[in-house]
């Protein structure tokens, strides 16, 4: 029969266009898929039928052809596509419930911890005002003491980013001035600059640079950048923090010329514990949260953090937050 070359699809679409063409003497516009079995060819079938003959014509649609097997191929992996696409949404809801509950695990133990560590500290710092104590106790109480200390930092470090991550966090925007945030994180890391023999300086091309910033959290930015530079600054290596405006933006800089980092892991330093090396020039521990904490805050102020860095010459690390206009 004539249906032998109608493709298996388009049998049913063939069968009514005979009929219609047998019923009503005349079809057209029939878009019927031929076949022989390799390839397939969608075709325009039109027609005129008589008491005892027929005429067909068929002509190629407006459609380009397709081969048989690719045009299969294709509707498979559409379906593969949709049902894969289906069964990562899931994942993706298991994920986030999953990381939601770490955050709180995490909290938790940070939390838990940060009471006894105060007090392991205090009394290592008790101990080392002792009277009498011996050169090697005193040694080791300063040992407990600093390790307490760190441990601390670490634990609030902690609770600051999973607090951050779970997107519990308030914050209090007032006008405040980016210069004197600069300053006030010189004064507070004088002696770290110090002990290092790095000069610490201010540079400021503006005499105030107002923003909306939540005080605390801004200090916590900045004094997280400064750590950093110094940290991962050799002895007598210059730190600058440098307060700009540019384009209505008020650009807070901190600027060494340290060990730098390298190109490949410039964009992950921003995630959590990304440490790029073991620790900074004079041993000082590497945790890997700081700058995470400070990608997090910066958002919370509608501003961007950047990093410019060439390893071997040094850093720059670039806050920019939309600046407040004086009216
Ligand atoms: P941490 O300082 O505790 O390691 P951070 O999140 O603050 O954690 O920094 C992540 C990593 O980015 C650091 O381990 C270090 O490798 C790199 N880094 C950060 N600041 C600087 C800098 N000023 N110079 C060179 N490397 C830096």
């Amino acid at each position: 029969s004539i249906l032998d070359f109608v493709d298996a699809g388009s049998i049913e679409k063939g069968k009514k266009f005979l009929e219609e063409l047998r019923e009503q003497g005349g079809a057209g516009g029939w878009e019927i898929v031929v076949s022989n079995g390799l390839e397939a060819w969608p075709l325009s079938f039109s027609g005129a039928a008589g008491e005892t003959s027929m005429i067909i014509l068929a002509a190629p649609a407006a459609r380009e052809t397709m081969d048989h097997g690719l045009y299969d191929e294709l509707s498979r992996l559409n379906n593969e596509l949709i049902n894969r696409e289906r069964e990562l949404a899931r994942k993706g809801v298991a994920l986030e419930r999953l990381s939601a509950e770490k955050t709180r695990l995490l909290a938790i133990a940070a939390h838990d911890l940060r009471n006894p560590l105060t007090i392991v500290g205090a009394y290592a710092d008790m101990l080392k005002g002792q009277p009498g104590l011996d050169e090697e106790s005193m040694q080791w109480a300063d040992e407990i003491s600093r390790s307490a200390r760190f441990m601390r930092e670490l634990v609030e470090e902690l609770l600051d980013s999973s607090r951050l991550e779970s997107g519990h966090v308030e914050v209090d925007l007032q006008e405040v001035d980016l210069v004197a945030a600069a300053r006030h994180a010189g004064t507070i890391n004088r002696m770290r600059a110090d002990m290092k023999q790095i000069p610490l300086g201010i540079e400021t091309e503006v005499e105030k640079a107002v923003i909306r910033a939540d005080p605390v959290k801004l200090r916590q930015i900045v004094n997280n950048l400064v750590v950093n530079a110094i940290k991962f600054s050799r002895s007598g290596s210059p730190v600058t923090i440098r307060v700009r405006s540019a384009a209505g933006r008020a650009l807070l800089e901190v600027v060494d010329q340290g060990i730098g980092i390298p190109p490949n892991q410039l964009s992950t330093i921003f995630e959590p514990f990304a440490t790029v090396g073991p620790s900074g020039t004079a041993g000082e521990p590497s945790v890997g949260l700081g700058l995470a904490i400070v990608k997090n805050l910066v958002q919370l102020h509608n501003a961007t953090v950047e990093v410019e860095s060439e390893e071997g010459r040094g850093s720059i690390f670039r806050v920019a937050f939309p600046s407040v206009v004086d009216r």
